[in-house]
């Protein structure tokens, strides 16, 4: 069987949860389209004088719920139809945590590995620039993703502000002296750990018993990896586009997360053995945590996980070939829409925080975090449970039905 474009596989999930609440074909049809797609020329003058032109996209999926939200990445593979896909996952995410957000992303075909701090920030300035039409407080608000970060978002956020006026809310994910909220950062992983505690404590079972290998030491893997270890549950094994450490005993995260810090890669961090990233996906452990890219868990390899549940920390981390492998084997898996969920919770923190002008102190962030996931994921398991669906088909479908609820509120059907 041939692999699904992005888009499609997104779609399919859609399908398999609107068939469960036999979603009208109208629906169906205006929750699968993108309300706007923007792609953009990006030129970018290189510190050695040379000019690359790369292109830039924003995708609003779907804004019945509120404004349009979802991150921007960098990365030489971003496409247009990977942006659908994302965006479209954003609208199902923001729905089922209940924030009131639509879904959007965005998306520059770039590789940002080597640039200089200077050519970084006329990328973004520029790809700002030329979407700023379409973004606002109250219409579509960035935040970070794959390869970018707050520095980032400090950037976008002056681009837009130096036309629009002062404006800090219209990007989330900003630094803490410019309008960012303490916690924001870590809010994804410790998001993850968060519902992943849940699921144990719904199934009888201790955290800290588990086992748990993650994929990827980018913001979202190494706050899972810091999360976990600051908890007492054994981080076994850990990589990055370089490759995997794996300790049985438990890696000492924090010493990894210095090293990686000071510029070091995961493979020379010592303190276990170096293997490969794939290796890594098909380690014998409790949880596997799927933290960096899209499309890592495909037909070609689901067939050896041999973990007993699939954490997806990265967007669109398993196709739907491989889910269905995954579910056969009697894997569980938390779908992305669910477990990644912390990073817009706490964007919407952040975002509120600015609109108000009035700063949370990081215990009441974490504390409504882990209110509104650990609350997501026991609705996602009840429903679940009652509809005899897998958890990933349970929480598009409360997600869809709650777009849907809006989508007819506001009269587009
Ligand atoms: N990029 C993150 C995600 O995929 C966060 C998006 C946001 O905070 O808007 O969920």
């Amino acid at each position: 069987m041939t692999e699904l474009t992005a888009y499609q596989a997104v779609n399919q999930y859609f399908a398999d949860a609107a068939h469960t609440i036999d979603l009208d074909e109208e629906l169906f049809a205006v929750l699968t389209t993108p309300y706007r797609e923007i792609a953009v020329q990006v030129p970018v003058r290189l510190d050695d004088g040379e000019l690359i032109v790369v292109r830039g996209y924003r995708v609003q999926h779907n804004g019945a719920r509120g404004p349009y939200k979802g991150g921007i990445r960098y990365h030489p593979t971003a496409n247009l139809d990977e942006v659908r896909a994302l965006a479209s996952l954003m609208t199902w995410k923001t729905a089922l945590v209940d924030v009131p957000f639509g879904g959007a992303k965005g998306g520059v075909e770039v590789d940002p590995t080597g640039m200089s701090e200077g050519e970084l920030q006329r990328l973004t300035r520029r790809f700002t620039t030329s979407i700023k039409h379409v973004l606002g407080v109250y219409r579509d608000i960035p935040a970070p993703d794959v390869n970018t970060n707050p520095k980032v978002m400090a950037w976008m956020m002056d681009a837009y502000s130096a036309v629009n006026g002062y404006s800090p809310a219209v990007v989330t994910g900003k630094p803490l002296d410019l309008g960012g909220a303490p916690g924001r950062e870590a809010a994804t992983g410790r998001g993850c750990v968060y519902v992943l505690d849940a699921h144990c404590t719904h199934h009888g079972r201790y955290l800290k018993s588990q086992n748990v290998a993650i994929q990827g030491f980018g913001n979202v893997g190494s706050w899972v990896a810091r999360e976990l270890h600051a908890r007492g549950v054994p981080v076994v094994a850990v990589s990055d586009v370089g490759g995997a450490l794996v300790q049985p005993a438990g890696l000492d995260v924090p010493a990894l997360v210095a090293h990686v810090g000071s510029g070091g890669s995961i493979t020379t961090a010592g303190g276990g053995d170096v293997i490969t990233n794939e290796e890594l996906l098909e380690l014998d452990c409790d949880v596997l945590v799927p933290a960096a890219l899209g499309e890592v868990i495909t037909e070609a390899n689901a067939a050896r996980v041999r973990a007993g549940v699939v954490l997806e920390a990265a967007n669109y981390p398993v196709t739907p070939s491989a889910d269905k492998i995954l579910l056969d084997a009697g894997i569980t898996v938390i779908p992305d829409i669910l477990a990644n969920a912390g990073g817009v919770t706490g964007s919407y923190f952040e975002w509120s925080q600015n609109i108000q002008q009035f700063t949370w102190k990081e215990e009441r962030f974490n504390s409504e975090l882990l209110d509104r996931m650990q609350g997501a994921y026991r609705f996602t398991q009840a429903f679940a449970e009652e509809h005899g669906v897998p958890l990933r088909q349970a929480a598009y479908a409360i997600g869809i039905t709650r777009v849907a609820t809006a989508v007819r509120l506001r009269g587009y059907v």
